[in-house]
């Protein structure tokens, strides 16, 4: 049984649960950060969650 948090956390996804590390110094890294964090806070969360995919990926190819 999950309590009454888990719940709201569920309801209410916080960014970023699962977003990875910006790379100190990359303006793409710092770039899809700032687009997620806005998405995330327009209530945008499928283009929040989108943007963590391109911004796992892009860490993962450029760096
Ligand atoms: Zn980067």
């Amino acid at each position: 049984m999950s309590g009454p948090g888990r719940q709201v956390a569920a309801i209410l996804p916080q960014f970023p649960p699962s977003a990875p590390e910006p790379v100190p110094g990359c303006t793409d890294c710092a770039r899809y950060l700032e687009l997620a964090k806005s998405a995330n806070q327009g209530g945008d969360f499928s283009a929040a969650t989108d943007l963590r995919v391109l911004m796992a990926r892009h860490r993962r190819e450029a760096h």
